[in-house]
């Protein structure tokens, strides 16, 4: 059995601020110590489970945060940026489920650290009329591989955004919010038990949860926070001007639609 875990560090107990978060951030490389062993946990239940084959796909910011050595042996990691398919890199059709560890809330909703790929980047992104954030993306990357999404740990909220996707996904709740810098934190050595017996729970019940697919072709709109953004993003010729601070483009195949999204989003963030 091979399962896909895909790792970022938002939604991490304990971690609640951009002093967590940023490469230059003073409590970075602690955060990152707890960010690999919510991980390790995730490695574990999967391990009592029967899983044979771990890929890790590092997937906060320079995607070079996870200390490997401190990762249990049994995985293998994928590390560093660009990566065509960010944060669900390495996924393909063969693997059994995908988790996803750390996750956090979609852009201007409530949840500790929302945003969605770049906080300076992105207000919304819809799909066919509905708003997605990571989680909903990136499950949709598993989905098209056919491989279903079984599990996302984080804040109460980003269990809530994923059970709107997907309504028997296992949610495991490390710490609630207060606002979207302030948490009230299960221990990191709770929050790593509920992670191994709910990873074990989810794998078992894997055929429970089918994969997360929207219908096509995948129109897609992307509001910016300035028109800055906007205009650098218009340059490119299948991209659209709906308003203002909104592009759009529409696309038949959804890997193509998450990377025109992933790239846009790239193109934006350039702007200075
Ligand atoms: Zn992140």
């Amino acid at each position: 059995m091979k399962i896909f875990i895909s790792a970022d560090i938002e939604g991490v107990s304990g971690i609640v601020h951009g002093e967590h978060t940023a490469r230059d951030g003073r409590e970075h490389d602690y955060a990152r110590k707890l960010m690999t062993e919510e991980v390790n946990a995730c490695v574990l239940g999967a391990l009592d489970a029967g899983a044979k084959e771990i890929i890790v796909n590092d997937s906060h910011g320079t995607m070079r945060n996870i200390f490997h050595e401190d990762l249990h042996p049994k995985a293998a990691l994928i590390s560093g940026s660009p990566k065509k398919l960010a944060m669900m890199e390495g996924l393909s059709d063969d693997f059994d489920a995908a988790i996803c560890i750390g996750y956090h809330t979609m852009m201007g909703s409530n949840g500790i650290l929302n945003h969605t790929f770049n906080g300076r980047v992105v207000k919304s992104i819809e799909i066919n009329g509905q708003a997605f954030g990571e989680f909903g993306l990136n499950a949709l990357v598993a989905g098209y591989f056919n491989v279903p999404t079984i599990l996302v740990s984080g804040c109460d909220l980003v269990a809530q955004e994923a059970a709107a996707c997907i309504s028997n996904i296992h949610t495991i709740e490390v710490k609630q919010t207060i606002n979207r810098t302030t948490a009230l934190n299960k221990h990191p050595i709770v929050a790593r038990e509920l992670i191994k017996k709910g990873t074990t729970q989810a794998i078992k019940g894997r055929n429970d949860v089918p994969p997360f697919k929207i219908e096509p072709p995948y129109s897609v709109k992307i509001s910016f926070l300035h028109t800055g953004l906007a205009d650098a993003v218009e340059i490119l010729p299948m991209v659209q001007r709906v308003d203002p601070l909104t592009i759009s483009f529409v696309m038949r195949d959804f890997l193509d639609c998450y990377r025109m999204i992933r790239s846009t989003i790239m193109m934006a963030g350039a702007v200075q």
